[in-house]
């Protein structure tokens, strides 16, 4: 039975990173959720590519990107790259058959369900319609961003959302459902979800800490067991955000990053019921299910090494660390470094092994015991193990070519 007033909540990061590293940029790569194979970049073409986009130099960035898919097809955000570079340039049969190729070889349902949004506002574009709200480039910060005195509520399937702005209201409620039914397929085994969750998007940082959200998140997950009686107890599920960012325009991590990340710890903490998820590994999930190119995190973890591992957590501790660790800088290495070991099992596990993994936690058994078990390693040599063959592997693909956390902030 879950005990009386159990109290869980998680958190999206903070947005801002450890002291002297530059303030997050908007992502515009997207992450390969449960990606097997992540070529490495040889060289910083990718990087390359991001930083035209990011400077409004479509023309460049689909030459740069192009040539990038070319010699390197497996790098899945560089056809993202491309797809966008062509959707700029109005170049929409290109950017349809890119986005059909960027499907066909992510791994991830999301940005399957991403391409596909994106290739009918393509389609509607090149017949000369101007489609609603479909894709992320239909999106208009400015009217998004636009606060009404009063709430209004918007009601989807399993959604009930509300915020100061209605067309806001009513993305984030279709949003949340297009992101349910993929995280549901991925974690629950498309069990269907009984349950109605209210989102609110308050105005702010501020309203939204106003409300009892941490200061340093920027994002929050509420998971509550009430128990009034031995049979008189139920489950309060409930999502806040916050609707502009630090500029007083729309937080461009709402929709893309905010709203998948705490989705992913709803149905994490559905899934497994009474017990409570391992903080880093219900962080490092959530951060693989946001729009953000997955090598930052490994690139974070390799400038801390660089800078003489100032926040690292060894593995042994990380998979068993209670809660999040005080102070900016520690939580925020925290964050990528669960997301960076995530990746790295989830790269190193067949994914129905890592699935075993997930559900012997959820049973009961430690990380370390799960991790034994699915690597057929002592469960008192696993983690040191898998640690070595981690950091090696990001050393290998790094060296020392990332000496600030300021040059890893680039990448994402
Ligand atoms: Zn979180």
């Amino acid at each position: 039975m879950p005990r009386s007033s159990e109290v869980r909540v998680n958190q999206t990061a903070p947005n801002e990173p450890a002291a002297g590293a530059v303030p997050l940029r908007l992502a515009l790569a997207v992450c390969a959720l449960l990606v097997g194979t992540a070529a490495a970049f040889g060289d910083d073409g990718a990087t390359r590519v991001k930083e035209l986009l990011d400077a409004g130099q479509a023309a460049e960035a689909r030459n740069a990107a192009r040539a990038r898919v070319e010699r390197a097809p497996d790098e899945t955000i560089c056809w993202r790259w491309l797809a966008l570079a062509c959707e700029r340039l109005e170049r929409w049969d290109e950017a349809e058959e890119t986005w059909v190729a960027y499907a066909a070889i992510t791994r991830s349902r999301i940005n399957r369900a991403a391409a596909a949004e994106h290739l009918a506002w393509c389609r509607a574009r090149r017949k000369g319609e101007t489609p609603a709200a479909a894709g992320g480039a239909s999106i208009d910060p400015v009217a998004l961003g636009s606060v009404d005195a009063s709430f209004t509520t918007a009601r989807s399937a399993h959604f009930v959302v509300k915020s100061r702005n209605a067309q806001l209201t009513r993305l984030v409620a279709d949003r949340a459902e297009e992101y349910l039914t993929s995280l549901c397929r991925t974690f629950l085994g498309d069990r269907a979800w009984a349950h109605e969750i209210p989102i609110t998007i308050y105005r702010d940082h501020a309203e939204y800490v106003g409300a009892g959200n941490p200061a340093w998140s920027g994002g929050g997950t509420a998971f509550r067991f009430e128990e009034k009686g031995a049979l008189d107890w139920k489950i309060k599920r409930s999502i806040d955000l916050f609707q502009l960012g630090a500029e007083g325009k729309l937080d461009p991590e709402l929709l893309p990053n905010t709203l998948p990340h705490e989705l992913t710890h709803l149905v994490l903490s559905e899934h497994f019921g009474e017990h409570a998820v391992p903080l880093w590994l219900t962080e490092g999930l959530a951060q693989l299910m946001e729009s953000v190119d997955p090598d930052y995190y490994d690139k974070v973890v390799v400038a801390d090494l660089n800078s003489g591992k100032r926040f690292y957590v060894p593995i042994p501790a990380l998979v068993g660390l209670p809660k999040y660790p005080e102070g900016s800088g520690p939580k925020f290495l925290f964050y990528r470094e669960s997301a960076s070991f995530t990746r790295f099992l989830l790269a190193n596990l067949p994914r129905e092994r890592f699935f075993e993994f997930v559900d012997d936690v959820k049973r009961g058994f430690t990380a370390i015991a799960g991790l034994g078990q699915v690597f057929a390693v002592p469960p008192e040599q696993v983690a040191e193990r898998l640690e070595k063959k981690w950091l090696d592997g990001l050393v290998q693909k790094y060296g020392t070519s990332i000496g600030s956390l300021e040059e890893a902030e680039k990448s994402r």
